[in-house]
């Protein structure tokens, strides 16, 4: 763009002096006494020719035009061209004067701009715990060779310094946060950085819970206080000995008054015979030495066992009586039994049926065995008088027949096999 306007205005500077020098032709002519002189000139291989009667190049043979000549004297010939030397000289310094200044002026700004993006990385970490629009600015000067070692020293000086402020009591929810959001949703290629990124994302969170416990202690919540105390102690254990020491002092000064809270706590729970919460409650104190806890922890776990135990007893009754009443409702029942005919409802144990049976008289003796609609599946005997029967029929096991008998002037005797019985 400025390229285009420089040339723009040199184009009409160079217009407007070949115009001027133009109208004032004559006067300049006088004025440097410039001699003119009619001549004929090739327009081909511009030979010139002082004789104005010739009509042809003898170069080119081409036709000869009459021209006017300007003759320079010596004088006036050194004149322009020390004029032109020395302008091309000022036009070499002005570009060269405007790139130096551009450069200068284009190098300074960039300089100030990453000034003013430095300092933002840190206000953006120290006091706006926003490290997605550090990472953007980084983004912005990636082809800056130190731009982000710079701003990630920044990054690091302001988490320091947050640190020590929670290191000396006081809330700093945010830090916790942004550092676990960098933390989760970082993909480092730096080993270094992420590991700083632990480190002081488990310093910041171990001095807010120390802090934390401290307000427990204040409010008398001992209990709580121990609790969080001994997460800062495992969680710190082999990596930051100073912390895991004042964890375990301040640990050991509320022990009693902490472990008289629990066994409170606990003694209420049995006493509304609630033994799997008192369980809960004591389970994690039960090792740590106190013989109160551990024989309460025990008595609550036994009964724990012994409620578990009755339960699931209870069930196996339960379970007992349900697969009984299935084998009952399975059974034959006898269904009517009125003037000689008997029907019983059965269920079949497997796919053969038999039934045996003598009968004695002189009467009717018929024996049906009927589907579970109660149509006829198969006629086992229709006699009259005496008869023996024995027959084997198939069945679908698992299913419903009915057993019908009718007898009259007479008695049967007899059995079945294939169904659950009596
Ligand atoms: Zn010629």
């Amino acid at each position: 763009m400025e390229i285009l306007l420089v040339s723009v205005i040199a184009f009409a500077i160079i217009c407007g002096i070949i115009y001027w020098f133009d109208k004032n032709k004559e006067k300049l002519i006088k004025k440097f006494k410039i001699e003119k002189k009619e001549i004929m000139k090739c327009p081909v291989c511009f030979k010139e020719y002082d004789d104005l009667k010739l009509k042809e190049c003898s170069h080119c043979n081409s036709y000869l035009e009459k021209t006017t000549k300007y003759i320079f004297s010596q004088k006036l010939k050194k004149r322009i061209a020390s004029i032109l030397f020395i302008v091309i000289i000022i036009v070499l310094i002005i570009i060269g004067v405007y790139y130096g200044i551009s450069k200068y002026i284009e190098e300074k700004e960039r300089q100030e701009k990453y000034n003013n993006d430095i300092s933002t990385c840190y206000d953006l970490i120290k006091n706006k715990s926003d490290y997605e629009e550090f990472s953007d600015i980084i983004k912005n000067h990636k082809d800056e060779e130190n731009f982000e070692g710079d701003a990630y020293n920044q990054l690091y000086k302001a988490i320091d310094e947050r640190v020590e402020n929670i290191k000396n009591g006081n809330e700093d929810k945010e830090l916790i946060n942004m550092l676990s959001d960098i933390k989760f949703s970082t993909i480092y290629d730096d080993e270094d950085m992420k590991n700083y990124i632990d480190e002081k994302y488990l310093l910041a969170q171990s001095y807010s819970n120390l802090n934390s416990a401290n307000k427990y202690i204040e409010s008398g919540s001992y209990k709580e206080a121990f609790d969080l105390l001994q997460q800062v102690i495992s969680n710190n254990k082999d990596k930051n000995q100073e912390i895991v020491d004042i964890a375990t002092n301040k640990q050991n000064e509320i022990k009693d008054k902490a472990f008289e809270q629990i066994i409170n706590e606990a003694q209420t729970q049995i006493n509304n015979q609630d033994y799997s919460s008192a369980q809960k409650t004591l389970e994690n104190y039960k090792d740590l030495g106190n013989q109160t806890i551990l024989d309460m922890y025990n008595n609550a776990t036994n009964e724990v066992n012994r409620i578990e135990a009755e339960r699931k007893a209870k069930e196996a009754e339960e379970e007992r009586q349900r697969k009984q009443a299935e084998i009952d409702a399975k059974k034959d029942q006898l269904t009517i039994n009125k003037n000689g005919k008997k029907i019983w409802k059965v269920c079949m144990t497997g796919n053969t049926f038999r039934f045996q049976a003598t009968y004695r008289g002189s009467g009717n003796f018929i024996v049906k065995l009927l589907d579970s609609n109660q149509d006829l599946e198969e006629l086992i005997v229709n006699e009259i008088g005496d008869y023996n029967v024995d027959k084997t029929v198939r069945v679908n096991k698992g299913e419903y027949y009915y057993i019908e008998t009718y007898v009259s002037n007479g008695s049967w005797n007899g059995s079945w096999w294939g169904t659950y019985g009596d």
